[in-house]
This record gives structure tokens, sequence and C-alpha cells, in this order.
């Protein structure tokens, strides 16, 4: 998935801060406005207080839904019945200790969404043409479908360039087709009419593998639970019944 103008300026921000102070743990966002803070690993607070005048809301770190927050230190009987209810302050409790495993969902769904540069790990958008990527980021090249930055993918000759990785591929496991709409030729599951159809089985694949390893490190009564506390994840609109039948190689040769 292509990173808008904005976020790619603070995902670079973020790496470069990072780089100074390895316990910055990710930069937090205000639901509401542009406010944002810097948190720290040792900062792993429930709530986000935004700051910005004017905002100043209280936001869920984990579900990232408003709740009331208390005017004055001391918090009023009204102010303490609307802090328990439900979507109050005290119910995203329940989101916070279920904030690892969402993470977890979360990450490998994105996982099967966007396919990074090997380098510097900025995610590249694949146009409709070949599987040849230059990143817009460090200028290198790799392969869209394997992941492999040209000096580390197979080729036909080893002093060659990428267009040597996509030699002999429909036979050879290690190389990869120019062209994503070729793999229909070898696996029939793949669309050969049109890259935007052939490059979404492949995401389907990938966040199918991906999802596969989440369900292998937690069990589905844990995703149940999950499901429950947080509406948005179990409206994941997936096929899970087809995720376990499936194989999920990625080009059956
Ligand atoms: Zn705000
Ligand atoms: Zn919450
Ligand atoms: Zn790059
Ligand atoms: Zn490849």
């Amino acid at each position: 998935m292509q990173m808008e103008p904005e976020q790619l300026e603070m995902y670079l921000m973020y790496k470069a801060m990072k780089i100074v102070d390895p316990k910055i743990d990710k930069v937090m966002s205000c639901p509401f406005c542009k406010y944002f803070e810097v948190w720290t690993i040792d900062n792993s607070a429930n709530f986000f207080y935004c700051r910005k005048e004017g905002c100043q809301k209280g936001s869920c770190s984990v579900c990232f839904k408003e709740f009331k927050v208390p005017k004055g230190m001391a918090v009023t009987e009204d102010e303490l019945e609307e802090m328990k209810s439900e979507g109050g302050m005290m119910s995203h409790y329940k989101c916070y200790e279920h904030k690892d495993i969402k993470e977890a969902w979360e990450d490998a769904l994105e996982k099967g969404t966007k396919r990074c540069c090997p380098e510097c790990k900025v995610g590249g958008v694949k146009d409709d043409a070949c599987t040849h990527m230059i990143c817009d980021n460090c200028n290198t090249t790799w392969c869209y479908l394997c992941g492999k930055k040209e000096a580390n993918c197979d080729k036909s000759d080893p002093n060659g360039n990428i267009y040597r990785h996509n030699d002999d591929w429909n036979t050879n496991s290690k190389r990869c087709p120019m062209y994503l709409t070729q793999i229909g030729q070898v696996d029939e599951r793949w669309s050969t009419a049109s890259d935007e159809e052939a490059k979404a089985f492949f995401h389907k694949l990938l966040t199918y593998k991906s999802l596969k390893n989440f369900f292998k490190k937690h069990k589905s009564k844990e995703f149940k639970n999950l499901c429950k506390v947080f509406p948005s994840v179990a409206n994941h609109g997936l096929d899970l019944k087809e995720l376990k039948r499936m194989d999920l190689t990625i080009i059956k040769r």
C-alpha cells in the first residue's frame, strides 16, 4: 500500500529518531487532529491525551475511540458514572488487556497487503507492468514476487541483471516471471486476464500465509475473545475456512 506523503514523512522521521534513541517505540497521534507524541518503550499508557488547544480529547491508545476526560483533579459523581459506563474511560482497560494480540493480528493483515523494499523497508507500489521494482526511497531494484533485491535474486547469469532472474521461471522455483499474468500458464489458479486480478490473488496468498502464522501462535479461542472486544477485528471480512483448506504455494509448478 502506498504511503501518503505525510505518513512517509512521519515514517522517515520515526526511523531517524529510532537510530538516535533505540528506546523510541512509536509515534502516537491524536485520532481527531494532527497532534502527536513520540512514545518510548517505557511508556505503555492505556490512554492518550491530546494537548492541542481546542481538541484536548482523550482516546484509547489501543482502539483509538474517544472517551470523556474528567474536567478537574477532583472527579465528580457524574464523571465517575461516565467513566464506568460502556464506552467510558474505564471500559478501555479491556482493550489494553488484548493489546498485544490485536497488534499481532493487524501486523499479520498488513504483511499481506503490502510488499516492502528489501533494503529500506518502505512499501513499494506495483504498477500494472512487470514484477521489477525500483524503490522510490532508496533506488534499490527488487523483485515484487519473491521480495528479494536484484543482487540476491537467483539468476541464469550470476553477473546479470534482474531480467536474468526471469529466465526459466516456469520450471525453476528460485526464479520469478516478469509478469504476474504469465503465472496462469503453469498454475491455473492465477488470472491471465489482468494484472490487477493476478495481483489481488497474490496478496490474498500473502495474507493467508501471514494469518496462518498468526493462528499457529494464537488459539482460536483467543481470537474469538479478540473479536468480542474489537468489532473492527470481528468485521475482518475474510473467509477463514478457505484459508484453512487452501494450498498457499505461491506458484504451483
Ligand atoms: Zn487532538
Ligand atoms: Zn479502547
Ligand atoms: Zn528502498
Ligand atoms: Zn523474484
